[in-house]
């Protein structure tokens, strides 16, 4: 079992997002494009998309460090997590990394840290929640009236608050929203931008000058798993966007995006051999390398992440697909629910053939779960130059784990640590 990644098409995701936001934005205007590391984090990645002239969104210590080993520079990269702690916060600041404070209290962190700082801060900003209400995924809904995340503008006296914050902080000057991931309608996306428009124009209007002058507009660009089509295009969104909230683009903000999944979810697949076929109770079963340890979403919640997947024989070849025959896709973790696919017409499947997920190039193979200690699959990139298998270029972007990792992460070396006690 493998993960595969198609560098040619992560490119050209990355070129139609600048194209699409150059198209709609009044020329000079800064716009910077962040990956939402959390989306694919492997280095190699990320260095990929720098090169494309992307940053990185980081959530975590550990997305921020992998930031850094892509070679992204710091005022290309800005920090969003919900619970970052002092320690993060002072270590952000001096390092001149922007970031958005999620809640009251965090602001307070900043303000100490901002008064204690001999040196400017880099660009900070608060994460609003315009409370717009949920897309078609509950647990991926961040704009809802509830949300775990940033400043709730329709609580009562919230909004009077957040303008009173920005009066009385000078360095606060970025204001930032992100209203979901995946199963967010385009539309609900425009208005959560629209809305962050409003609050900003009303920020500068009462500290009578441009305060705010940097939107970060976040991710959340929903990517079609049900055909290869790529829709929303980024170019789409960019015209609702113009269409929603023409003075984004006015020039007179600078913006940042933060895009995870569109950009490389149709890059990617995730390949597995099938191990064994059988039946029970009159269904047939495709037992497979893929299953929760890669798929944790499409196997716990499969109507939220249903997930294409395609046959092939045991060379590689597409299996023909004109009597198809209902079957489950199973993985190989020790809990019933572990399928990728339930009841899916597709070629009656035997030992030997392989199986392909498709449209996994995000939040897949790049974030394994390590139940039943299976190892995290390698991952290998490719480019294509002609039509014969011959113009494949390969290249490993992450190593398969060894069981010698595995048992070193199961704390292997501290084998002895209980019997003392
Ligand atoms: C997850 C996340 C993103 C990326 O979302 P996608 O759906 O992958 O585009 C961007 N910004 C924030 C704050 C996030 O939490």
């Amino acid at each position: 079992m493998a993960g595969l990644l198609d560098v040619t098409a992560v490119r050209e995701a990355a070129r139609a997002l600048h194209a699409a936001f150059a198209a709609v934005a009044a020329p000079g205007t800064p716009v910077l494009h962040t990956f939402a590391v959390k989306a694919c984090s492997l280095v190699p990645v990320l260095r990929l998309l720098a090169d494309e002239g992307l940053g990185c969104e980081a959530a975590s210590p550990g997305e921020l460090a992998l930031a850094r080993a892509a070679g992204v520079p710091a005022d290309r990269t800005v920090l969003d997590s919900p619970a970052k702690t002092r320690a993060e916060l002072a270590e952000a600041l001096t390092s001149g990394i922007a970031l958005n404070a999620d809640n009251p209290a965090e602001l307070a962190r900043l303000d100490a840290l901002v008064a204690r700082a001999g040196a400017p801060p880099p660009p900070l900003g608060l994460r609003v929640n315009p409370q717009l209400g949920a897309g078609s995924i509950g647990a991926m809904s961040t704009a809802t009236a509830t949300s775990k995340f940033g400043f709730p503008l329709r609580d009562a006296g919230a909004r009077d608050a957040v303008v009173q914050a920005y009066r009385d902080r000078p360095w606060l000057t970025r204001l930032h929203a992100h209203v979901g991931s995946q199963g967010i309608p385009p539309e609900l996306m425009a208005r959560g931008a629209a809305a962050v428009l409003d609050l900003a124009e009303e920020i500068n209007a009462a500290v009578g000058h441009t305060r705010i002058d940097t939107l970060d507009l976040g991710g959340g660009l929903p990517v079609n798993f049900a055909s290869d089509e790529t829709e929303p295009t980024y170019a789409d969104y960019a015209r609702l966007l113009a269409d929603t909230a023409p003075g984004l683009f006015s020039g007179a903000y600078g913006l940042v995006t933060e895009f995870g999944r569109s950009l490389l979810a149709k890059a990617g697949t995730v390949l597995a051999r099938v191990e064994y076929t059988k039946t029970a109770g009159g269904r047939r079963i495709a037992v497979t390398h893929a299953g929760a340890q890669l798929a944790v979403r499409t196997v716990l919640t499969p109507d939220a992440w249903p997930l294409r997947v395609a046959a092939y024989d045991a060379e590689g070849r597409p299996k023909r697909d004109d009597s198809p025959v209902a079957q489950d896709v199973a993985g190989p973790c020790c809990f019933a629910g572990d399928l990728v696919a339930r009841e899916r017409p597709l070629p009656p499947l035997e030992e030997g053939d392989h199986t392909a997920l498709l449209d996994t190039g995000a939040y897949y193979f790049s974030t394994p779960y390590a139940y039943n200690s299976l190892p995290r699959p390698a991952v290998h990139a490719y480019t294509t130059t002609g039509p014969t298998p011959t113009d494949v270029r390969f290249t490993t972007i992450r190593e398969p784990q060894t069981l010698a990792s595995l048992v070193h992460e199961s704390a292997g070396e501290l084998r002895d640590a209980l019997r003392g006690l």
